[in-house]
């Protein structure tokens, strides 16, 4: 491939990376090439199966697709069936498990009382009116004024400090506008979300059915750098963080990142859902994900085995998951940005160039936009 010259260098095979391959190969029938750093495909939203349980785990994290975006979903299926799954989020204090978001049955249990919906607002507010004209400085104070302190302790406190490897006195306010709270036993996590699911056949395999067109090559273990040997015909498309690109010249963009541990039980189900929280601090990890949950039209979802995995929430920037988004590391990356923006036929995207939080329908809608403006100028 050395001599190989393509239209169009994509850096990352993420949903943001690929989609725009698709797309550029398939509407315009350009050549593309991407090229990634790791060994496979799908960046951060890729799976794989366990060899000895047969079951397929997200090596990043669970993920669950969930759109109300028609555009999204619509392109999607076109490269993936989706099964039913729902998803549901316990939490699981002093080995009782509770409904999250918090709901009439999370309060219910956790007061021990029978309230009707009016009723339970009713007794949050009381809880919390103390609160309505004060002025937060930090997340605990916000937090404690939505929810009052008896909740915000059994199941924010201890998470969100085990998250964020901070006190949250320590925590900006701005970390979050609302805490989810419903007075309904709705326990389905994206209520409001008109389409969700997980990939019959799991995500990487849409990642090979995007890039399928044969004018579409891809290079694993490659680390693009500005002086990248292959030099393409129109443009460069770089999903990576811009503070590597940029040797670092204003400092390092902050991330937290997740480590996992990975356990075998010879049991049929070992929690009875998909994700767990674990809120207190005595535990270590935040979460307990066991991913045959997510697919129970899999045969192997009736077998006598099962694979659980423990999250632990890191400081890490090899493997960047979470940006610390606070005001430091936003004025970096604003300045990382206008430099970027200076380098000749080259663009960049995604949630690591955009140092920013987007789920998957989100960044596949980035790209299909993106694309929209790349065609104008290369058709
Ligand atoms: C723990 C966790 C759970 C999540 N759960 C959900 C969920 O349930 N639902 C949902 O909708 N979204 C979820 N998301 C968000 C989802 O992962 C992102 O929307 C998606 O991964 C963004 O795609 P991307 O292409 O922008 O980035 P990525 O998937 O990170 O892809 C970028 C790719 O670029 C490669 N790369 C970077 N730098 C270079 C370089 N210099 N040279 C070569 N290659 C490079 C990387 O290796 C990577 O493969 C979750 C995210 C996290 C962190």
């Amino acid at each position: 491939m050395s001599n190989y010259k393509p239209d169009i260098l994509i850096v990352g095979s993420g949903f943001y990376g690929t989609v725009l391959a698709e797309r550029l190969a398939n509407v315009l029938n350009k050549k593309v090439l991407i090229i990634e750093r790791r060994k496979h495909i799908g960046g951060n939203c890729y799976s794989e199966t366990d060899k000895k349980t047969n079951i397929e785990y997200h090596k990043y994290g669970t993920h669950i697709f969930h759109t109300s975006n028609q555009k999204v979903w619509d392109y999607i299926n076109r490269f993936t069936e989706f099964n039913n799954y729902r998803h549901q989020v316990l939490s699981n204090i002093k080995n009782k498990v509770y409904q999250m978001p918090i709901n009439l049955e999370t309060i219910n249990t956790f007061f021990n009382k029978n309230f009707s919906p009016v009723e339970a607002e009713k007794f949050i507010n009381n809880k919390t009116k103390k609160f309505k004209n004060y002025k937060f400085k930090n997340f605990e104070d916000k937090a404690i004024s939505q929810i009052g302190k008896e909740l915000y302790n059994a199941f924010i406190k201890g998470y969100t400090q085990k998250q964020w490897g901070k006190k949250p006195k320590k925590l900006p306010e701005s970390i979050f506008n609302r805490l989810p709270i419903r007075f309904s036993y709705n326990e389905d996590y994206y209520q409001q979300t008109q389409y969700q699911g997980i990939p019959k056949n799991g995500y990487t395999s849409i990642f090979k059915n995007l890039i399928k067109n044969k004018n579409i090559k891809i290079k694993f273990n490659q680390s693009y750098k500005l002086n990248y040997k292959i030099k393409p015909k129109f443009l460069t498309i770089y999903t990576g963080p811009l503070d590597s690109l940029l040797n670092y010249k204003f400092g390092k963009l902050e991330w937290r990142s997740l480590k996992f541990k990975y356990e075998k039980k010879k049991l049929k189900d070992f929690q009875g859902t998909a994700v767990m929280n674990y809120p207190e601090l005595k535990k270590k990890y935040t979460r307990i994900h066991e991913p045959k949950h997510l697919h129970p039209e899999r045969e192997v979802f009736k077998s006598n085995a099962s694979l659980i995995i423990k999250e632990f929430s890191v400081l890490n920037d090899k493997e960047p998951y979470y940006p610390i988004n606070d005001e430091n590391n936003r004025i970096k990356h604003r300045k990382y940005k206008l430099e970027a923006n200076k380098i000749k036929n080259f663009d960049f995207g995604g949630r690591l160039a955009d140092y920013a939080y987007y789920d998957m329908d989100m960044t596949i809608s980035a790209a299909l936009k993106k694309f929209e403006t790349i065609r104008k100028k290369i058709k």
